[in-house]
């Protein structure tokens, strides 16, 4: 097993756990439960280098078509429960890039969407967790029942228990389809005031940057649900990355073409588009594997949440890093609390970039962006990080000793290795 952006360089071996009564017999060594690996870096990668694979424990249990209240297996996916039920008028209320997460691995991050601003995150959305500890204890808790569980737990990067089942409430949804409409703006300035109107206006609102142009122009998109009755089932990806090419083709002349290709080709009609929720909700599923493209080294995500004026400060030092990408995305997040204690999403603007893996050069960009995000109060992704040090992240998690203090001692990520045990 290795995460999406492609590490360890030693994959991690798997075990695959079905059902819930095969746990028992797993607790023996140190272990992580992970779930599809979507986390871009090492948060679901064990210390021990031993993972336990919860995605065939992938039933739906129960669901009430009249409160739109779903419980399910842990390793379900997320677009195996919209396949299920926007047919019946529910929809996940927040969902992230891709439809591939489980729902343990959407709690254990608490990942957000591009309705950050109106819905919160994941775990706004949970009511109640079924946890299993490696001394075979089992704890139901939700927020009002053994809560110190329940808020450990989301957002508590699987370290609290193995996560079972999951209790979500779905919100009511009257079809498939959605409207969008995309704004190009020339500036980031011009980003701002766009987000600052829409976000009171329009239930999702994301914009992507040209992040090597100088004046950082993008594209802003927009949109809402309509009703209209026709089905929109989620498609299977059109074409897949077949195999990891030794060397990548995303290098800094394909990106420019490639930016500046899509800022000028993107057509920006007056009026909206109706468009199927799985290519407005997870576009890049449409191509499988695509990480493959950044070749046998892989690729680094980085992504934090700064006050917006810090925004500009961080493009300066990537466009002068000459190293950027076409992935990058922009999107201001509301003051919706998380009931998780260590939730990433907070009042400010986040900033999300893949950057392929060059190393020391890598390294030493990611010091120069954790030296303004720190002194700005802000916060890196743990979701998607594999480089953060271990101050940066105590000061920006500072429930951290809370979750380090309900952790099974069974179970332990590379990760929380890395940023809770160096000095
Ligand atoms: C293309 C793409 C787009 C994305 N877009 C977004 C986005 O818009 N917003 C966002 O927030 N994130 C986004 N992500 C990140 C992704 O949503 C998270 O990394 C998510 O946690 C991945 O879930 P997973 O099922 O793959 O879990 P994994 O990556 O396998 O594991 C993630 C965490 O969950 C824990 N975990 C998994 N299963 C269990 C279990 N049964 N019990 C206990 N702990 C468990 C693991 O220990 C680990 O800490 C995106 C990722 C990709 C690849």
């Amino acid at each position: 097993m290795r995460s999406w952006g492609g590490l360890p360089e030693h994959p991690q071996r798997s075990r695959s756990l079905n059902w819930r009564d095969e746990l028992a017999e797993c607790w023996d060594e140190p272990t992580l439960a992970v779930g599809a690996g979507r986390s871009y870096g090492d948060c679901g990668l064990a210390a021990s280098g031993e993972v336990l694979c919860t995605t065939g424990m992938n039933r739906m249990l129960q669901f009430d078509q009249n409160s739109g209240v779903l419980r399910c297996e842990a390793g379900v996916s997320l677009g195996d429960i919209l396949r299920h039920t926007v047919p019946a008028g529910w929809i996940l209320p927040v969902l992230p890039g891709t439809q591939y997460v489980t729902v343990a691995g959407a709690i254990a991050n608490d990942v957000h969407g591009k309705n950050h601003h109106g819905f919160g995150t994941f775990g706004r959305h949970v009511k109640s967790l079924l946890l299993q500890r490696s001394d075979r204890e089992l704890i139901e808790c939700s927020a009002g029942n053994r809560s110190e569980w329940f808020s450990a737990s989301i957002a508590g990067l699987g370290l609290t228990g193995v996560i079972l089942q999951a209790e979500l409430q779905l919100k009511p949804v009257a079809g498939a389809w959605l409207q969008c409409d995309t704004v190009r703006f020339r500036e980031l300035a011009e980003f701002f005031a766009l987000s600052e109107e829409s976000d009171q206006n329009y239930e999702y609102t994301v914009a992507w940057i040209d992040c090597l142009h100088a004046r950082s122009r993008g594209i802003f998109s927009r949109a809402w649900h309509i009703e209209d009755a026709r089905p929109a089932p989620l498609r299977e990806p059109r074409f897949r990355v077949p195999f990891t090419p030794p060397l990548s083709p995303v290098n800094r002349f394909t990106l420019r073409a490639f930016n500046s290709l899509y800022y000028h080709r993107q057509r920006l009609r007056g009026h909206p588009d109706t468009i199927p929720l799985g290519d407005w909700f997870f576009p890049l599923d449409s191509i499988g594997s695509w990480n493959r493209l950044y070749g046998s080294r892989g690729f680094r995500q980085y992504q934090c949440v700064v006050p917006a004026p810090v925004v500009r400060d961080l493009l300066a030092i990537i466009r002068r890093s000459a190293q950027g990408s076409f992935l990058a995305v922009l999107k201001t997040f509301g003051d919706l609390q998380s009931p998780g204690l260590m939730s990433f999403p907070r009042p400010g603007v986040t900033l999300a970039l893949d950057f392929p893996w060059r190393g020391s050069a890598t390294l030493e960009l990611f010091a120069q962006l954790d030296a303004v995000v720190g002194s700005n109060d802000g916060a890196i992704y743990p979701a998607k990080d594999a480089h953060m040090q271990g101050a940066d992240f105590r000061r920006a998690y500072p429930a951290w000793e809370t979750v380090e203090r309900l952790r099974d001692p069974r179970l332990k990520s590379l990760l929380w290795q890395r940023v809770t045990e160096d000095s």
